[in-house]
């Protein structure tokens, strides 16, 4: 297949103005201003577009795809509350529907990649019927000792021995600090290595979460000593720091938040190279305190975007997220911005040069957005408020001329 578009994004800055992509199979084989069209080879003129890598979403439950609009904007502990309340009334059929629910959102927004926290592992039945390049991230909480049920065990060793390939991913997520023991971080790291699996977690998120560790006190902790969690003396460690201590940190694991730092932290991120997951419209939502990114820019730390769910947010749209961001951070270029959506992401994900870039040899996961009079085509893409003009994953075309493909 032959792609050509008014603009081709290249991923890391670069631009070709026009420019022809080529496709073969699953992978991009040819990027030029201009190719001849082979015989036989299908043809897609995309006009008035910029083609941009497919989006990918670093950190997103779809679980909570269904609960959109029913939690307050309220301090972290009070939500965790009443999102566990909410939880305990989900049944299998909202959960399977939010899910099909939530992908569809994703590829409505030209997002083609996603890493989904998955906190109900018989989900995992489904992943081979997922349109959308996915990492299934296994949450995991040990508050109390717990069992899974036979079609979690099931669903997960299925998975495991016969993944989707290629779209389905398995990872590892230790839910957060104050919800995973130190043992199971370091069994986590353990398996990661040994199996080659990517792992993600939630740290330094709230001011409470930092009052737990910091000062051994406050909401977060009383809430999580009543579910069992030992309770546990202040040593003036940040969240991070904690996890360091007790070889919890995996290396190459994505750090989802990290709104609150102390500079023994910066020296960490300074000199190990993790990547950081920022969630702006969820960082919003819960009115953190400013998140440092231009700092973290600066520091040449791996910034990529995510949504979180639709329980601390309104969208799953990354083009929203940028928009949103965008007004805290103002001195950010639109190319940078679009990096932490794509080129940026994909390193994270252990994929240079495989994804998140057009380039010869990569896959061909792509989305085109109109090219607005006036703008530069990130810019474009950015302020796009539509669905994708064009969409396909690994070389499969998802949308094209107006129509969702099945
Ligand atoms: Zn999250």
């Amino acid at each position: 297949m032959l792609i050509s578009a008014k603009a081709v994004l290249l991923g890391s800055g670069e631009v070709l103005v026009p420019g022809m992509v080529r496709v073969l199979g699953s992978r991009i084989i040819q990027v030029a201003e201009d190719l001849s069209l082979r015989t036989g080879e299908e043809r897609v003129v995309l006009e008035d577009s910029v083609l941009s890598p497919g989006l990918i979403n670093t950190h997103v439950h779809l679980d909570y795809t269904g609960l959109r609009g029913q939690l307050p904007a309220t301090s972290f502990p009070a939500w965790v509350k009443e999102i566990l309340r909410l939880k305990a009334s989900l049944s299998r059929g909202s959960l399977e529907a939010a899910l099909c629910e939530g992908f569809g959102l994703l590829a409505r927004s030209g997002t083609t990649g996603v890493g989904n926290m998955e906190s109900y592992p018989e989900l995992l039945l489904l992943a081979d019927r997922i349109p959308l390049r996915c990492w299934w991230f296994l949450e995991m909480i040990d508050l109390r000792p717990h069992v899974w049920s036979e079609e979690a065990t099931f669903a997960v060793l299925r998975f495991f021995d016969q993944p989707p390939v290629p779209l389905g991913r398995l990872g590892l997520a230790p839910h957060a600090p104050y919800t995973a023991s130190p043992e199971l971080y370091r069994l986590v790291r353990d398996s990661a290595q040994r199996f080659r699996l990517p792992v993600t977690t939630h740290v330094a998120e709230s001011p409470e979460e930092w009052t737990m560790f910091w000062e051994g006190d406050g909401e977060l902790l009383d809430l999580v000593s009543q579910a069992g969690r030992p309770r546990m003396a202040g040593r003036e460690l940040s969240p991070l720091q904690w996890l360091d201590r007790i070889g919890g940190l995996t290396p190459g694991m994505l750090l989802v938040h990290l709104n609150y730092l102390c500079e023994a932290d910066w020296t960490l991120l300074a000199t190990r190279a993790f990547p950081v997951v920022h969630c702006p419209k969820s960082h919003a939502f819960f009115s953190y305190a400013p998140f440092p990114l231009e700092r973290m820019l600066s520091l040449g730390i791996p910034v990529c975007l995510g949504t979180d769910s639709l329980a601390s947010n309104d969208t799953l749209d990354l083009r929203e997220e940028i928009r949103q961001a965008r007004h805290r951070h103002p001195g950010i270029a639109p190319k940078r911005w679009w990096e932490m959506v794509t080129a940026t992401p994909a390193r994270a994900l252990g994929l240079r040069g495989a994804l998140g870039e057009i380039r010869g040899g990569a896959w061909a996961d792509l989305a085109a957005f109109r090219w607005r009079s006036g703008l530069d085509p990130w810019e474009s893409c950015i302020e796009s408020r539509e669905e994708p003009l064009f969409l396909m994953v690994h070389g499969k075309v998802r949308k094209a001329e107006g129509r969702w493909l099945p």
